[in-house]
């Protein structure tokens, strides 16, 4: 059997922290690993952003409810789960992703955690569920004897798509796909499903 890895953010969904800046107007919330590379430095400045807004957990899931998937990203997911087993790896938290997962029928979903005070809704910390979590996820998989086909739009994703038995990079920007050749790049959600038929082992059709 095959499992169709899929990132979250870019590929399915807005980028969260992008929208949710945007929709809050806490323009400094905008900044990403490209602006800081540390990512507890980065993460450390987002929580301490929400605490001075006042912005517990409740009132950031308020906000994100507002956020859609991307235009066809359910038609497509419900597309890929006819014909693979489909877990999404992220690097999102299980807190954030839930309202948008929701619209999308709850497929698998493997990211961090938050740490939340169950009375006030503070977000205090958070918890990283491994080093190199979606490469990590695709080496488990392999261990299964599971063939994997992953899609991922930027960085983050790159090392996943080398362990998978296929990648693919889906709405990349301009410099991963000319760093990262080897990958097809595709920008709409008809030509990702053609490049899953592509890289599977199985007659699949559209
Ligand atoms: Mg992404």
């Amino acid at each position: 059997m095959e499992i169709a890895c899929l990132d979250l953010e870019g590929v399915l969904v807005p980028e969260i922290w992008i929208d949710f800046a945007e929709r809050t107007g806490i323009e400094e919330l905008k900044a990403t690993t490209r602006d800081i590379p540390d990512y507890d430095v980065l993460m450390k400045q987002r929580l301490r952003l929400l605490d001075e807004h006042k912005l517990g957990l409740n009132e950031i899931q308020e906000v994100i409810s507002t956020m859609k998937p991307l235009e066809g990203a359910a038609e497509f997911t419900n597309w890929l789960r006819e014909r693979f087993q489909v877990v999404i790896l992220s690097d999102t938290f299980y807190q954030f992703a839930k309202p948008l997962m929701a619209q999308l029928g709850y497929p698998t979903l493997l990211c961090h955690n938050l740490e939340v005070d169950a009375d006030s809704g503070r977000i205090t910390d958070y918890k990283l569920r491994q080093a190199n979590p979606k490469r990590q996820a695709i080496v488990g998989f392999k261990s299964m004897y599971y063939r994997t086909i992953a899609a991922g739009d930027s960085y983050n994703d790159t090392t996943m798509l080398a362990e998978a038995d296929a990648g693919i990079l889906f709405h990349a920007p301009d410099n991963v796909i000319a760093e990262f050749p080897q990958y097809p790049a595709v920008h709409t959600y008809e030509d990702l499903k053609k490049e899953f038929l592509k890289a599977s082992n199985r007659e699949l059709s559209l």
